[in-house]
């Protein structure tokens, strides 16, 4: 059983629509998933049904084989930990020390044990020099590490990044990114990462895609990318990179097939240097 396993989930904000219809999956301990599909197919609903913030209509939810009842929900909200969209509907605090202890006071951690925590927290994100800095002076980028840093200090074994760059600039996409994927590479958190941006799917270890309240398919990103005609009918496209390397087969150009933008620059690197 997986850190987070779903069986058979449906849930109707209305009573009459499914938002969330017959949705079964596992996520493994310490893996980075990504779930992607286009605007409205239930992610954020899965993420509001694993936090326990919606009660589901049927099927069942365990978290690190707990299962979500009533009477586990404290234990496993502890466990997890989330980063919404909008960088300025989630700053708490004055100060962006103020802002990572606030969690921190919740669960009544002693004064003194604080600072140490907030600044391991904020070295993590790259943020210590702005501590004492007002949100206003921050940019969105600057502003979700912030968000990361304060769930961090938390300590949950499961972090959902729900859509949390998707209101940044292109340069607080790439910062939210790298620290996101620093934090798969340096520890053992399973990371969940919500997103209708196919071109986020390339760097997980597994995806699950999501279509009008239904998983339709699951698997690694090397197979999943390669479902080209699939992706398009759910408008979700295909990444730059396969549509470059498309591209470049068609005009006679033969490298080795990769998914990721990196892998690609290499392999073009690699073509440019033979010739
Ligand atoms: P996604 O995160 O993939 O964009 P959502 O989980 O937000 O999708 O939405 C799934 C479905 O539920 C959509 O049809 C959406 O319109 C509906 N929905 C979402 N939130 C609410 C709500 N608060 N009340 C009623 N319907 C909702």
């Amino acid at each position: 059983m997986g850190i987070i396993t779903v069986k058979n989930l449906d849930f109707s904000y209305d009573n009459e629509t499914m938002a969330v219809h017959g949705v079964s999956f596992s996520i493994e301990k310490g893996s980075y998933t990504t779930i992607v599909g286009h605007n409205g197919s239930g992610k954020s609903t899965i993420a509001k049904l694993l936090l326990g913030l919606l009660e589901k209509k049927s099927g069942e939810i365990f978290i690190d084989d707990l299962p979500l009842t009533q009477e586990n929900l404290q234990k496993i909200r502890s466990k997890i930990g989330i980063v919404f969209q909008n960088p300025d509907n989630q700053f708490i605090g004055s100060t962006v020390r103020d802002d990572i202890a606030f969690g921190l006071e919740n669960h009544q951690v002693p004064q003194q044990e604080m600072d140490p925590i907030i600044d391991e927290f904020a070295k993590k994100v790259k943020m210590t020099e702005f501590l004492n800095s007002e949100p206003i002076k921050l940019s969105g980028g600057q502003k979700q590490r912030v968000a990361i840093a304060g769930v961090l200090a938390m300590k949950p074994e499961i972090l959902i990044f729900d859509e949390a760059t998707s209101m940044l600039d292109p340069q607080g996409k790439d910062e939210i990114k790298k620290v996101i994927h620093d934090l798969h590479e340096d520890s053992t958190i399973t990371i969940i990462s919500i997103t209708h941006d196919i071109e986020e799917v390339a760097k997980s270890d597994d995806v699950i895609v999501m279509d009008k309240g239904k998983v339709v398919l699951t698997g690694k990103p090397e197979e999943i990318l390669l479902k080209e005609k699939q992706l398009i009918s759910m408008k979700l496209d295909i990444p730059f990179s396969l549509k470059l390397q498309k591209a470049l087969k068609t005009n006679g150009i033969k490298i080795k097939e990769t998914i990721t933008m990196e892998g690609l620059v290499d392999e073009l690197c690699q073509y440019a240097s033979k010739k």
